[in-house]
């Protein structure tokens, strides 16, 4: 643990740089190795910044100025991102338009998640077609918001866990059923008893508040900036669509709604529409894990 500590501010010193003829300006990644399911913290800071952003090869991404003056930008490595060099640019102006560039390099590693690898001598009844029409529906809805990146930061400060109960099932773990591979989990488990209170973990604004196939009774939150997060199997909805929600504010209540075999809550989350481990969101602001 303390290992692990020393060597964050190692690498995080190393990722600091003063750009040439802006010798107040300093910018930060964190971690430089971003794991997949991971989070890369882009910061910058100094006097006399107007405006930064974060120029990828696809994408620019703002850098948004927080009270204390520090802009920053949170990139999401998607579960199955492929490890790879992550070449970038920040870009910076002052109030005179007059602006600087530095090029910043980040690594995505692999993770290792749990896999779990057993047999059936009979599967479950394969969905009817009507019943995949829905499904195939269903995550086209979700694809779709995902797509679209609110430019306001809505959160603020650190997250808070949804439900106080431990995780159940892990972000990336696999079933091996009869030799095939099931799709990865892309969101955790965690333990809460039928009926208990689920939380909104930053602010945002409900977008979604359905009825799904899997996912049950489903609320996905925006919390602006292209992040996303996502409650299902609810028993109740304790938040109407379109209504901004407080950190901290009751949305629903845990229940086993959808293709679950008891209760507990799925918390999931996209940043960028990136497939991210929602735990990550809990170490953002406070480097302190909850
Ligand atoms: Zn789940």
């Amino acid at each position: 643990m303390k290992q692990a500590a020393i060597l964050a501010v190692v690498v995080w010193l190393l990722a600091v740089d003063v750009l040439a003829g802006e010798p107040q300006l300093v910018l930060s990644l964190e971690p430089v190795e971003v794991s997949q399911g991971g989070i890369l913290q882009i910061k910058a800071w100094g006097k006399d910044i107007a405006e930064a952003r974060a120029i990828f090869p696809d994408r620019d991404l703002p850098l948004v100025r927080g009270r204390d003056g520090v802009f920053s930008a949170f990139w999401g490595v998607d579960l199955e991102q492929r490890p790879r060099v992550l070449d970038f640019a920040v870009e910076v102006r002052n109030g005179k338009e007059e602006k600087w560039a530095k090029r910043l390099t980040a690594y995505v590693k692999a993770k290792e998640f749990s896999t779990e690898t057993f047999s059936v001598s009979k599967e479950f009844e394969p969905p009817d077609r009507e019943t995949l029409k829905r499904i195939e529906k269903e995550q086209a809805v979700l694809e779709r918001l995902w797509k679209i990146h609110s430019a306001n930061r809505l959160w603020e400060g650190a997250f808070a866990a949804p439900v106080p109960g431990a995780i159940s099932s892990q972000f990336g773990f696999r079933r091996v059923i009869n030799g095939l591979a099931r799709a990865p989990h892309t969101g955790v488990d965690l333990r809460a008893a039928l009926g208990a209170e689920v939380f909104a973990v930053n602010s945002g604004r409900v977008v979604l508040k359905d009825d799904f196939f899997f996912g049950g009774k489903s609320l996905v939150l925006d919390h602006g900036g292209g992040l996303y997060t996502m409650y299902f199997h609810l028993s109740e909805f304790r938040a109407e669509k379109n209504a901004q929600v407080r950190k901290g504010e009751v949305i629903g209540l845990a229940g086993m709604t959808g293709r679950v075999t008891g209760p507990h809550l799925h918390w999931g989350a996209r940043l960028n529409g990136a497939r991210i481990d929602p735990m990550e969101l809990l170490i953002l602001e406070t480097g302190i894990r909850q």
